[in-house]
């Protein structure tokens, strides 16, 4: 209607002009009278209809504005996409949280936002805003999330059809968030020098650390150098192995790599993978261990912890080391290969175990497709923590002094039951007894 107004009172102005003037003055007269009411009839139209148009564009423009919202949700990464359509419905409830977000409450507090600042609907649901909130909610000191947070936890769902760049991008604020979380992380097994970290790294197959560590204080104390271990008598060695297991297997491995550093490198353990892949009993996982934590050169050890966490974040389904190894590396840059690898293992020998993870008191939950796979619920979450989280010594004796300061207790020494049996009950008391089956101290690694 508002197009056919102005159009109306052209055409009734001409046809005014052309038959009554030619008919009397009278006529004409009153031609131009009607004439004149006609056009002031669709005049009146015309700004009718001027009105109706302009308000029609005033209500598509609300109709525009009111898209972003979609538009933003769309943008948001799979991960975040698990949580918002139950999010955007709750942005009232969130808004009204007395308890602030954390980790756990990722999702909500996305939504919080939008809620008090409704004109930045877009802002609140976009990657970047993501970030900082997930980062403030895994600081070391918020790795075990109150109980009302925890309960928040918002169910991430697997990623579909997942592009590169924001598996990419996921599998890193994973990394960064865990970096928070452990910035003390550190190679397990003690060491002095790059033949004892070889030497322990093969002496851990199928043991902890802490029982390689509580084992190789006697070993190098005996047998400092690779030419000492050499020559030494083998059921000498084999007594001082025996508590990690396997130690007539294992004392073959280090005589022989040590036979072979004495024969084939000097004395010295050489710094590159194609050499150390070649001594006894050393592997790809054993070389890159070697290689990142004794020369300083990247690289990523696929242990069980390693192989279970990131097939649970999917950032890969490959189930061969050497293969998980490459889609991994794949993801970071070369120079955090070895941190991740750390991170990685501290997470789940902490908090991600293999049979009970704490989901419930994990800090990148919001981060992780495979979120409720373990106890969510946080009281119950926290008593499955191990090591410093759940306040019980590490693994290492001599830990480094950014563990110490972190609070983080060194491991006890072989044979000494009342620290040992302080690691299993975390209460500190010396007349605990040994470490009760499944305690940190006699874990899995
Ligand atoms: S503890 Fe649970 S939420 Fe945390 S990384 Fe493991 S599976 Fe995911």
């Amino acid at each position: 209607m508002g197009e056919q107004g102005p159009g109306g009172a052209k055409k009734t102005t001409k046809a005014a002009g052309s038959g009554p003037v030619r008919s009397s003055a009278g006529a004409a007269g009153k031609a131009v009278g009607v004439a004149a009411s006609e056009m002031a009839a669709a005049a009146k139209k015309a700004a009718v209809a001027k009105k109706a148009a302009a308000a029609k564009r005033t209500a598509k423009a609300g109709a525009r504005k009111s898209v972003p919202v979609k538009a933003a949700v769309k943008k948001a990464s799979p991960v975040e996409k698990a949580a918002p359509a139950k999010g955007a419905a709750s942005a009232k409830r969130s808004a009204s949280a007395v308890k602030p977000a954390s980790a756990g409450r990722a999702v909500p507090a996305e939504k919080a936002v939008p809620a008090k600042k409704s004109a930045s609907a877009k802002q609140a649901v976009s990657t970047k805003k993501a970030v900082p909130a997930a980062k403030k909610s895994v600081s070391a000191q918020q790795a075990v999330p109150s109980e009302a947070t925890a309960a928040r936890v918002a169910p991430a769902q697997p990623p579909r059809n997942e592009s590169h760049t924001a598996l990419v991008r996921r599998a890193r604020r994973i990394n960064r968030g865990l970096a928070e979380v452990y910035p003390y992380a550190h190679p397990e097994l003690d060491f002095e020098n790059p033949f004892q970290l070889v030497v322990a790294t093969v002496l851990s197959a199928q043991t902890t650390d802490l029982r390689v560590n509580q084992t190789t204080p006697a070993l190098f104390a005996k047998y400092p150098t690779p030419e000492d271990l050499a020559a030494a008598n083998p059921e000498e060695v084999e007594e001082i192995l025996r508590p990690t297991g396997f130690f007539r297997a294992k004392t073959k491995s280090v005589m022989g790599l040590s036979k072979a550093l004495r024969d084939d490198f000097g004395g010295e353990v050489p710094g590159r993978l194609e050499d150390l892949v070649k001594l006894p009993g050393v592997g790809r996982k054993t070389a890159f261990v070697v290689l990142g934590n004794a020369f300083g050169r990247p690289g990523i050890t696929v242990d069980t912890h390693f192989q279970r966490l990131v097939r649970r974040w999917k950032w890969t389904d490959e189930k061969e080391p050497e293969k998980i190894e490459a889609a991994v590396g794949a993801l970071f840059p070369k120079s955090d290969w070895t941190m991740l690898s750390h991170h990685v293992i501290f997470h789940g020998r902490r908090i991600c175990h293999a049979r009970k993870p704490a989901c419930g008191a994990c800090p990148i939950a919001p981060l992780c497709p495979a979120y409720g796979e373990g106890e969510t619920d946080p009281e119950k979450a926290t008593k499955l923590l191990k090591y410093e989280k759940g306040g019980f010594p590490g693994q290492r004796l001599n830990p480094p002094q950014a563990y110490l300061d972190a609070g983080g207790i060194p491991a006890p020494p072989l044979g000494a039951t009342g620290a040992t049996g302080a690691a299993a009950t975390g209460a500190g008391s010396p007349a605990a007894g040994p470490p009760a089956p499944g305690s940190p101290a006699q874990g899995t690694g």
